[in-house]
């Protein structure tokens, strides 16, 4: 889906100085590593156009889910502690970080010990996005409404700004329609990741820990009344 209509922006404004003239909107993304020691892709900004959207599991310092969503040639990224619920009252902190290159979305493997974000990073959803309202606008506002066509994730989903002294503070919430259900009912599982992460093997004992045992059970996107009845 093309959002011709909609004007280019790469940051809002909490981060608008990684946008100075003559510095990429990949700055702050290469400046915290060293591509000859980390595995992670050093990217370059792709032209605008593209809505790709991922999650990625680390097993970091503390375990968090990275959301991103493809905007202007960048992922605009941010870190979820509890990953997101389908549960709209569910409401999930996500704290802003900086850009990522679009290429990081097919990333998988282990941060080395000592770098930045060392440890496991597994690839948990991935599909496209929709924005709702002008994606620019929204971000400046504080409020960005969107569908999510993933593997796991679906629906209406939103991200808000929380008012306060943190101005990389936001929070991801799912939007009322037939996606949506209670916490209750069925939990979004966090040790539910897509198949097929052969890095895995190379993973220590206690990075095997950090991010849960493979689980291949498919992700049940129906409703819990759907699911009971097979
Ligand atoms: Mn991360």
């Amino acid at each position: 889906m093309r959002q011709k209509a909609f004007r280019t922006i790469h940051v809002d404004d909490h981060n608008s100085h990684v946008n100075r003239p003559g510095r990429g909107p990949l700055q702050e993304y290469r400046s915290k590593r060293d591509f000859s020691r980390t595995p992670e892709p050093a990217g370059e900004t792709r032209p605008a156009g593209g809505f790709s959207y991922c999650i990625q599991k680390h097993a970091a310092t503390r375990l968090h889910y990275d959301f991103r969503l493809e905007l202007d040639g960048v992922l605009l990224s941010w870190a979820v502690p509890k990953g997101p619920s389908f549960d709209p009252r569910d409401k999930r902190l996500a704290m802003r970080v900086e850009d990522h290159p679009v290429e990081y979305g097919g990333f998988e493997g282990v941060i080395p010990e000592g770098e930045y974000g060392a440890g496991a990073v597994v690839l948990w959803d991935r599909g496209t996005w929709t924005p709702l309202v002008d994606p620019a606008l929204a971000l400046k506002k504080g409020e960005l409404k969107f569908q999510l066509q993933g593997e796991k994730l679906a629906g209406k989903w939103a991200l808000v700004k929380i008012k306060g002294d943190d101005p990389k503070a936001w929070l991801l919430v799912k939007d009322k329609d037939e996606h949506a259900r209670p916490a209750a009912d069925l939990e979004v599982d966090p040790a539910d990741i897509l198949p097929n992460q052969s890095h895995r093997q190379d993973l220590k004992p206690h990075e095997k820990e950090k991010y849960g045992e493979e689980r291949e059970k498919p992700f049940d996107r129906r409703s819990p009344r759907q699911a009971a009845n097979g």
